[in-house]
């Protein structure tokens, strides 16, 4: 029976083992990761769990007898250093070799680092894993204020939790608006004027330049343009890059992730790789991408347990994610590519509404605003690619249901 290895043992490397027995795979399962503890979710680390809704225990995918009882041999705290492609070998950073007949790459992505002045003072922070989370967790609380560097989403819920705990929030963006690179003006405006009612402040156009000290502790942001933001604590919330190196040395083909197919398979066919690190097809677009999303890290661990256990390849997804901001649960399905026209459904400033973006009559990305059925059939449009009657999709006197009839 084949000994499938996985590296990374995150949101997709402990779904896919966990998968394997379900779908009755006989042979040993070995999953190896970095952190200390078994797979866990991420996005309640900038949301529920950073408020204090939620305990350490729901954060985890399975509960640490799962792994044992499932004979899958979980590895905490070491590396995946090298790959042998010739011997069949992942070599660990403390020496161990593992022969497999299927490795898989699950080594997520990693927050970018700033590479200025100041940026390793401490209370300077990033947030990606739980032990990130606590210490951020630890240095927010009342009088405390948060420099938040990077106008995106985990910056923005962080900013939102961060409030709901007392402490102040300043978010520093370099693009002209927030959310610049993942959504359009209306959404933009909407969230930026949600959160100045909350009394998060915001500086936009705004380059950090690096940050100033004091004992060692950061005690403010510089801008280009002279201004120092005083703060207590700085979270650095500019993107992430794929952990693609292993791939990288061992001469896979790589290209701002490790490019995969359908079935989730690298350039080597013994090698398959999920989640954040992967550079994959996205069919209903006709173009690669490289997602950071929970509900793409089930589909590829789908895709690559199918493959490894001889079953067909599951039917595509259409891709989705979600973000949650005071009371605002924000749902995206797909992506905005190519779009040449953007509708809006129901009033921005009743806080329920929908942003629906098109290329011709074809629905391309959906953003709802507390609007679980512009979601949903916004989904099914766009995964079916039908047309669509935009003066209907526009008017919410109109049922969802009606429009995707
Ligand atoms: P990860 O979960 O990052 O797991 C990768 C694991 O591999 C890590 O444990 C890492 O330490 C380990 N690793 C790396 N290199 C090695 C190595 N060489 N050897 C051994 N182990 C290694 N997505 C959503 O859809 N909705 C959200 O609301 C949302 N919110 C988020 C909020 C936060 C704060 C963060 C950080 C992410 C959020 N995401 C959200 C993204 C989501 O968490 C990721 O898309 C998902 O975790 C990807 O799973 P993964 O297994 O590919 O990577």
């Amino acid at each position: 029976d084949a000994h499938v290895v996985i590296v990374g043992a995150g949101h997709a490397g402990g779904t896919l083992a966990a998968l394997l027995r379900q779908y009755g795979h006989a042979g040993a399962i070995t999953l190896v990761g970095e952190e200390p503890i078994p797979p866990y979710q991420r996005p309640p680390l900038s949301k529920a769990w950073l408020k204090g809704e939620a305990d350490a225990e729901s954060l985890a995918l399975k509960p640490l007898e799962f792994y044992a009882e499932n004979r899958i041999d979980f590895r905490p705290s070491v590396r995946g250093a090298r790959i042998d492609r010739e011997r069949k070998v992942l070599v660990l950073s403390d020496g161990t070799e593992l022969a497999y007949d299927f490795l898989v790459l699950a080594t997520g992505a990693r927050p970018i680092r700033l590479p200025i002045p100041g940026a390793d003072l401490e209370g300077i922070l990033e947030l990606r894993t739980a032990a990130d989370a606590e210490a951020l967790k630890g240095a927010l609380g009342p009088g405390r204020t948060m420099a938040v560097v990077g106008g995106g989403y985990i910056g923005l819920e962080a900013a939102a939790s961060a409030r709901a705990l007392g402490a102040g929030a300043v978010v520093l963006e370099r693009e002209p608006r927030i959310l610049a690179r993942v959504a359009g003006e209306v959404l933009s405006t909407f969230f930026r004027t949600l959160h100045e009612g909350h009394g998060v402040q915001f500086h936009t156009g705004a380059s950090v330049t690096g940050f100033r000290g004091e004992d060692g502790r950061v005690t403010g942001v510089e801008l280009a343009d002279g201004r120092v933001i005083a703060c207590d604590l700085a979270l650095v919330g500019v993107g992430a890059v794929p952990n693609q190196e292993l791939a990288q040395e061992a001469g896979l083909a790589v290209n701002r992730g490790v490019v995969v197919d359908l079935e989730a398979r690298t350039s080597d066919p013994a090698i398959f790789a999920i989640g954040d690190v992967t550079l994959r097809p996205m069919p209903i677009y006709g173009r690669d991408f490289r997602m950071e999303s929970v509900p793409n890290a089930l589909e590829q661990a789908k895709q690559a347990a199918c493959a490894i256990t001889g079953r067909p390849a599951p039917a595509g997804e259409t891709p989705w994610q979600w973000s949650d901001q005071y009371d605002i649960k924000l749902q995206i399905a797909g992506y905005n590519f190519d779009s040449d026209q953007t509708l809006v459904r129901g009033d921005p400033a009743s806080g329920r509404f929908a942003i629906f973006h098109l290329k011709g009559d074809q629905v391309q990305a959906v953003e709802a605003i507390n609007s679980p059925p512009e979601f949903m059939m916004g989904r099914q449009l766009i995964g079916s690619r039908r047309p669509v009657d935009k003066q209907r999709l526009a008017d919410p006197s109109v049922s969802m249901k009606e429009v995707a009839a």
